[in-house]
Parts: C-alpha cells; structure tokens; sequence
C-alpha cells in the first residue's frame, strides 16, 4: 500500500482529474475507510464526454494496428505494476493477494488477447457488376459501467474491445472498488490520445447520470438484473446501443457415475471462488441421490477446513463479502432459511470484525426457497437432490436466468447431450468458471443482453455499414 500513489484521480482528457468531492472507501476486511476517492459532479461528466467526442474524430480513423500497439502498451504497463495493483485491489476488494494478482495479470493478458482478434469486412456480393462490403465502424463515445466483483478485469473486457474497435470511452467502476481502476487509468492514461480512455468515479447518481447522457453511442453495463433494466430504461429515451450483462442463478447437475472425491473440490470452488461472488459461480447444486451424502459430506468437510479472512494475511483462501450492502443482503438470506426451517451447514468460524460470512451449505432446501429462488451473491449454497434426469433438466432451467451452468459426470457424451438441453449462454462439461478472450460470453433470459468476448462481443462496439461499388464495367 505505501508505494501507491494518493490522491486518487480520475483520468480526463488524458490528464489527472480531482472532483471537488470525494467517496470514502472501505477495506471490507475492517470494515473501516482506508482512501478516499472522487466523486465526479455532471459537470466532470460533461467533460469525460466532451474530451472523448473530440478524440473520437481522429481515434476513429487511426490504424487499427496503431490502436492495438496502444491497447499492448498499456498491457505492458499493468503487467509491469501487478504487486503494486494486486495490494490495493486486496484493500479496497477484499480478495486474497494471490488471486487479487491473478486478476490484475489476467486483465493485461486480456487486453493483449483481444488485440489478436480482427474486425472483418463483409463481402456479401461480389459480381461483375458490383462488390457489396460490409464494414464495421465505431459507434462514438461509450460509456463502460462496471461492478465491485472482478472491477479490473471487467473493466477491461470494456477498454480492450472500445477501444480497438475505434470509439473512446468513459469507464466507471464501482463506488465500492473505484481505487484500482482508478490507478491503472493514471498508469495507462499516457497510452493514448488525450481523451480516448477517460475514467471517472461517482456515487450512487453517477450511473443514471451516465446512461441518461445524450453524448453517448452506446452503454456497456455489467452488474445486476435490477440495475440493468434501469440501464435499459434509460438508455431507450434515445435509442442508445447496449451490452448488459447482469446476473445469475446458475445451476451445476452431478450425475451418479462422478468420482466424488475427485470432483468435490472443483465443485467447492465454483460455488466459492471470490467467496462466492461471481456471475457464474454455482448457485444452485443439484447432486444425484445416490451420491447426495457422501457428496454432501465431503463439501461440508471443505466448507470446514477452508480458511476464510482478510486477503491481506497469507494462507487465507477467501476473503470477505466485499460491501457492506451485500453482506447484509447476505445475512438476511441466511436469516430466512432459518426462519424457514432449512438445515445450515456451515463452515469453519470467520474473523468477527469486516463483512465475513461463514461458507455456508443448505441441505436440500425446497425448490422455492428464497435461497434457491434468488442469485445470494454470496456463501451460500443451496444442495438439491434430484433422481430423475428430466426432471432435474427441467428443475436447472426453471429460473429467470441463463448465465451459465455445468454437467458433471464421467460420461463426455451424455453430459454434452445435457449440456444441449439448458437454457444458458455458456455450459461447462466436468469444469468450472471458464472464458477466454475468445469466446462470448452472453447471457439468456435475465442474464444479459448482447454478449461480450470474442469477435461477436468486439462486434458490439460497432455497427454495420454497408457500401455498394459498382465495377467499371457495369458504370461504362
Ligand atoms: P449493481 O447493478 O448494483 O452495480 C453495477 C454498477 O452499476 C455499479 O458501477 C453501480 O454504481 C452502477 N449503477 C447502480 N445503479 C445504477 C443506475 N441506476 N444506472 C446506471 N448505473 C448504475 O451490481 P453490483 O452489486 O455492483 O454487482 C453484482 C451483480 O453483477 C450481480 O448480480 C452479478 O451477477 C452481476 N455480474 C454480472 C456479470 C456478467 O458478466 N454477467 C459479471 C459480474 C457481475
């Protein structure tokens, strides 16, 4: 922490930008203020657009491959400053070091990634008479809102696809992890053009402010379903182009024929990493009857043994719930099932001070359970017994999700056969919260609208236009 640089500002018009006000920020480990972080007005606002307007003149019509030395640059500079990163985003996230880095180097491997992808033209005739070329072309100014759960990486699955494509942006993250972000925009800031990446942060009246802004092409939002119909709303007073990509209650079958002591540990972590704060996390895990207890068993002896505290102390697998909001929405979750009846099985004690909740497993709660029902954004994990595969397939699909779900069993063929049958954008066979670079990653139902990654998600950021040249000797 001493070696980052404070005040925090934002980045403008390819400058550092302080705001009158400011936002206090919290370790979620203490529970206490550590930084402060501005708090943009509408009229800073106004500016991020303005300079982002200006520079999209001369942005738009830079080469590409100029504008993916930039994006490689600025690569090389947040791989070169990971440790420095990786010990805020620990204070101001709550996630332990190793996996607080692991962020910080996936974010400049991603950029990198996407900078290998390619914006195609389209040839849709190509005849003596005439060549029809369908062009992709930057949309304008986008505005990037992100969430407090992986704020660098998605960030960049912003910046990286943006800005390639040939628009310039206007980033926020979120009030509650704005400091690395923050950091990396003064990091990288010299990276471009004055005005092509600008980030700003805010309080609650930013993001309406934001996607209500007439200056924008298009809004790229990620965080919850709510917010996102909001965003929706806001954005169609002028037909705004948009990406959402919102929240989950994603489903994993495990089918009889599993090595139970093999996969349960796999199973852990996909409903527990980032203490279980993740789109695509596990949030609903159905197990074959016959395996029901020894699998049970087994996940509460993890929840038991697994070491949960402040990311800033070594040997800590996960960390705390990242906002107070959260953790009380958490609680009140777990109050419930209480209330209801439900059979907790809980996990090893946690520190009594910051936002910590116990990893939690719920034995077999009914299917209408708030527990199931709601997408807990934390440790809480409900087990659901099932015997019969139509039933369970019909059971995993019953939500008004479809972010992304699992297959668990050592038949390849029929977990792809089940794979086929769920109503999510992404499946994964005998694995857990995978994605590249090039792969899209695109919600069903109320998990999102549009996708991001791979070349349909850079896609996104532009818009088709279509050119018709007629042949010489059609025009003579
Ligand atoms: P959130 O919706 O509360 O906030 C997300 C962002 O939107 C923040 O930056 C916030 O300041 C901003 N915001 C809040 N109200 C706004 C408004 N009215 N207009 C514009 N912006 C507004 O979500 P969160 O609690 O930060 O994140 C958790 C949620 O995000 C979960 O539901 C999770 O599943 C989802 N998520 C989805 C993905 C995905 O790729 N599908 C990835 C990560 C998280």
């Amino acid at each position: 922490m001493a070696s980052v640089a404070e005040p925090f500002q934002m980045t403008i018009d390819g400058a550092a930008a302080p705001a009158a006000r400011t936002l206090p920020v919290r370790n979620p480990a203490t529970g206490e203020v550590f930084a402060e972080a501005p708090d943009a007005s509408a009229e800073d606002l106004d500016r991020a657009v303005a300079a982002a307007t200006r520079a999209f003149e001369t942005w738009k019509t830079t080469p590409i491959a100029e504008r993916k030395a930039a994006l490689g640059k600025a690569a090389d500079i947040i791989e070169a400053h990971a440790d420095e990163l990786a010990a805020l985003f620990v204070s101001e996230q709550g996630r332990p070091y190793p996996g607080a880095k692991g962020e910080i180097l996936g974010g400049a491997m991603w950029l990198r990634a996407t900078t290998m992808l390619d914006i195609p033209v389209d040839v849709t005739e190509d005849t003596d008479k005439r060549r029809i070329e369908v062009h992709h072309v930057p949309l304008g100014v986008v505005c990037g809102i992100v969430p407090w759960n992986f704020p660098v990486l998605l960030a960049v699955w912003k910046i990286a696809p943006a800005l390639m494509a040939g628009n310039t942006l206007v980033l926020k993250p979120s009030p509650f992890t704005p400091l690395t972000t923050l950091r990396i925009g003064a990091l990288i800031r010299d990276c471009f053009p004055a005005g092509v990446l600008n980030i700003i942060s805010g309080g609650d009246a930013l993001g309406p402010l934001m996607t209500a802004h007439k200056g924008f092409a298009k809004i790229s939002f990620t965080g919850s379903t709510a917010t996102g119909r909001r965003v929706m709303e806001s954005a169609a007073r002028d037909l705004k182009r948009i990406t959402l990509e919102l929240g989950g209650n994603d489903a994993a079958i495990v089918l009889p024929d599993v090595d139970v002591d093999a996969v349960a540990a796999q199973l852990f972590d996909g409903a527990f990493h980032n203490t279980a704060q993740v789109c695509v996390a596990t949030k609903r895990l159905f197990i074959h009857a016959d395996i029901y207890d020894r699998l049970r068993d087994r996940l509460h002896e993890l929840a038991r043994a697994t070491p949960v505290g402040d990311g800033a102390e070594q040997g800590n697998r996960y960390g705390p719930i990242q906002n107070e909001p959260q953790y009380r929405r958490v609680l009140a979750l777990l109050d419930d099932a209480r209330a209801s009846g439900l059979t907790l099985l809980e996990g090893g004690a946690v520190p009594e001070r910051g936002y910590f909740v116990p990893l939690t497993l719920v034995d077999n709660p009914p299917d209408d359970s708030r527990v199931v029902v709601e997408e807990a954004f934390g440790p809480v994990l409900p087990l659901l017994k099932w015997h019969d595969l139509d039933d369970v397939v019909q059971r995993a699909n019953d939500t008004e999700y479809g972010l992304a779900g699992a297959v668990w069993s050592a038949d390849v063929e029929k977990a792809t056969e089940i794979a086929h049958r769920l109503d999510t954008g992404t499946v994964w066979i005998n694995q857990n919260l995978q994605s590249t670079p090039f792969t899209p990653l695109a919600g069903a139902k109320q998990s999102g609208f549009g996708q991001e990654n791979g070349l349909a998600g850079l896609l996104e950021f532009t818009r088709p236009k279509a050119i018709f040249i007629p042949k010489a000797q059609a025009t003579a």
